[in-house]
């Protein structure tokens, strides 16, 4: 194993387990002194005021006119406007950077991420566009462990029912053996056929007659990944989850996705990086006509475009509170599927701390915890 034989390494945990506005770095160097800690946020002020009602007037009228505005600088919102070149686009961003929870730091040459950590490339299309990039993301060894009850299972999550850390769960065998048959039975169920069928019903119907701590480790764990407890899950997604996700290939870089928004990024034309407006917080999507306004904080004041068409790549939870037209019901939908604003940690350390997984799963932590050190990619016995 490599890594005991590196020195000095520096590793970053990041306790990456949901949509949390917080960053938290060590900002100096250390030595005998305690690094000093650094907190970071979210810019969520005007997006509360939306919330609040407190924005439902002032608008201006449009200053400028163009085809398309993305709003949202995540992911999603640097792919879609990376379709929009050429054309006349604005993209608008409340941050003062791009990425989204996709988002990596640097400390002392170290990068580490704030939130997204791996993909994998199971899916074509994304296969494809990671090599139209030209980003060549290096694989992690093994899948995720996961805690129970001080207890770690190294590569706990699997989709094969005789996968042998099943046997290790802290639990009764006839607890693990419906863990076991949770999974055997649902992977009976056609995913393509039944599609429509199994979206009109939750995840949460899918546990009657397995014992209760089988849905349990699917509602620690949706809120932190699609944003929802089974009850407020979709079957089909949460079927996904469970058969789909893995066992799957992880790729990362060394400091997580936010290294990818950050090439992507990078990487986009001068001219074109000229129609990205950071610190823009959108609070009101109407519609004008055959148009949209579009209107925006920024510098402290409101300013409105007007364009043929939004593209709106931001959480449905804030989407609901923009957009003044939508059904109740769809609204009420969209208002549940939110992260939970746990906290996210980074630490760094001088030497190996963690060398298990390079994603691992705290189970029933009173407060949903992930362990990520950061550099596992590139140096711990899991990297290639
Ligand atoms: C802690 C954490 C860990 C994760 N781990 C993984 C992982 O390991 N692998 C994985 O594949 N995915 C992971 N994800 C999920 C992944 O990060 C998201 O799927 C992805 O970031 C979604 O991209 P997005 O562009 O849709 O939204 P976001 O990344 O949420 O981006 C939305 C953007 O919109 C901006 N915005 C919001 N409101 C407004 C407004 N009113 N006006 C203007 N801009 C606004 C935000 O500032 C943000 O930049 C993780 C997410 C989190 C939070």
């Amino acid at each position: 194993m490599d890594i005991s034989r590196r020195s000095f390494i520096k590793w970053v945990i990041a306790g990456a387990a949901s949509a949390s506005p917080f960053g938290c770095a060590p900002s100096n160097k250390g030595g005998n002194k305690l690094p000093e800690a650094a907190l970071g946020s979210e810019s969520n002020k005007v997006c509360h005021d939306v919330r609040d009602g407190l924005m439902r007037s002032g608008f201006p009228p449009p200053s400028r006119n163009v085809d398309v505005v993305v709003v949202g600088g995540g992911p999603s919102g640097l792919a879609a406007a990376e379709r929009c070149f050429g054309s006349d686009f604005l993209l608008l961003e409340k941050e003062p950077h791009m990425g989204g929870n996709a988002w990596s730091e640097t400390w002392e040459g170290l990068d580490y991420c704030t939130g997204s950590a791996w993909m994998s490339f199971d899916i074509p299309e994304v296969r494809a566009l990671f090599k139209r990039w030209k980003l060549d993301l290096p694989m992690i060894k093994g899948n995720d462990s996961a805690h129970w009850d001080g207890k770690w299972i190294k590569d706990f999550w699997h989709k094969d029912p005789d996968w042998p850390a099943y046997g290790q769960l802290p639990y009764p065998k006839s607890v693990q053996d419906d863990f076991r048959r949770f999974l055997r039975e649902t992977a009976k169920l056609d995913r393509v056929k039944d599609a429509e069928k199994l979206d009109a019903m939750t995840f949460a119907d899918l546990f009657s007659g397995y014992d209760g701590r089988v849905k349990q480790y699917w509602d620690y764990f949706g809120p932190s990944n699609w944003g929802a407890q089974t009850q407020d899950t979709s079957a089909l997604v949460g079927l996904t989850a469970v058969h789909e996700w893995t066992p799957s290939e992880r790729h990362t870089f060394e400091g997580g996705l936010g290294m990818v928004t950050r090439k992507v990024f990078a990487s986009f034309p001068e001219d074109q990086k000229k129609r990205f407006v950071l610190g823009a917080a959108v609070f009101a999507v109407r519609r004008a006509g055959k148009r949209v306004n579009v209107s925006f904080m920024k510098d402290g004041k409101a300013e409105t475009v007007s364009a043929k068409s939004v593209v709106m790549c931001v959480p449905k939870f804030i989407v609901k509170h923009l957009l003044d037209d939508l059904p109740e019901a769809q609204s009420a939908a969209m208002a549940k599927m939110r992260y939970a604003p746990y906290l996210v940690y980074n630490f760094c350390f001088d030497k190996v701390v963690w060398n298990l997984n390079y994603d691992n799963w705290a189970i029933g932590a009173r407060h949903f915890t992930d362990f990520i050190p950061a550099d596992y990619a590139t140096h711990a016995d899991g990297g290639t």
